[in-house]
């Protein structure tokens, strides 16, 4: 199978960022977030490992993707995975793109991407999109146990934006735990550098969902009672009541608009609110 593929978020309608590639040097993530999509449909995802003779696949592959195209790492992991630290494949993948006119897109939660800020500094037409869900700490632990803090994920977006473009995934919102202080975190994300706000909703799998409820056992009727009574399917996936949903998603809009920051939803059917792209991909 190829390491460079076409990003197909499972065909959802819902996706309208522009056409790109995926590239991902591990299988599965070792960040543990509670919340993880990915790891319905990727076996042992917890325990990422490392693709096999990465490197030398991705110098043979590279070659063959058309000039500009659009490079998002990662998908479905987080190229700066704890593993990474002493892999470091991330990094001697980057000394390999940096060669190439691809306008390359990194996702990451994590302040490792700063051990390659020297090589960040020399790739022309780059995008570092940080994901933070919040900047409360002890939620942050639950959340997304083996990732950095929220708050050392924006000393890193400061760091970041002093090189090159960065925007913020502030996503999932998991209502209620982290759906109360938005205001304060726009207005934290903006004095970081970020240049755009992206978010979305937590969306319901039946794994995610019972990682979720084992360790906030007091969500538990909350969360019954909004996804699986009241919410909607939609492929794999359930969502929240649209009212509540769209309420969200207005909120985080309203808040980083009154910043001057862009702003856009992800996969949720309301493409109307947004001002840009909703991947980044504007900033090229
Ligand atoms: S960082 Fe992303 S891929 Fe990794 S566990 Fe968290 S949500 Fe899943």
């Amino acid at each position: 199978m190829a390491l460079i593929t076409p990003f197909d978020p499972w065909k959802n309608e819902l996706c309208t960022c522009p056409s790109k590639y995926s590239l991902s040097a591990y299988t599965g993530c070792g960040h543990g977030c509670l919340y993880c999509y990915a790891s319905s449909y990727i076996r042992n995802f917890f325990i990422p490992r490392a693709k096999k003779d990465f490197i030398n696949r991705l110098k043979k592959e590279i070659k063959k993707l058309p000039p500009k195209s659009f490079l998002a790492m990662a998908n479905s992991s987080d190229p700066y995975t704890p593993e990474d630290s002493k892999l470091k494949l991330t990094r001697k993948a980057l000394e390999i793109l940096k060669n190439y006119q691809i306008r390359l897109m990194l996702v990451t939660k994590s302040s490792l991407i700063l051990r390659d800020i020297d090589i960040l500094k020399d790739i022309k037409h780059l995008v570092v999109s940080i994901s933070i869900t919040t900047l409360d700490k002890g939620l942050s632990k639950k959340l997304e146990p083996n990732a950095p803090l929220g708050l050392m994920r924006l000393k890193t977006m400061e760091k970041l934006a002093k090189i090159t473009n960065v925007v913020c995934r502030f996503d999932p919102l998991i209502y209620p735990l982290n759906t109360k202080n938005i205001k304060k975190t726009i207005k934290a994300l903006k004095n970081a550098g970020a240049k755009q706000v992206i978010t979305s909703t937590y969306k319901a799998k039946p794994d995610n969902l019972k990682r979720m409820m084992n360790i906030f056992r007091r969500q538990d009727s909350v969360w019954r009672k909004l996804y699986i009574k009241k919410g909607s399917k939609k492929k794999n996936n359930i969502y929240l009541p649209l009212n509540l949903r769209k309420y969200l998603i207005n909120e985080v809009r309203i808040a980083a608009l009154s910043e001057k920051l862009e702003f856009s939803s992800c996969r949720e059917g309301f493409v109307s609110l947004n001002t840009v792209n909703c991947d980044g991909s504007s900033f090229f």
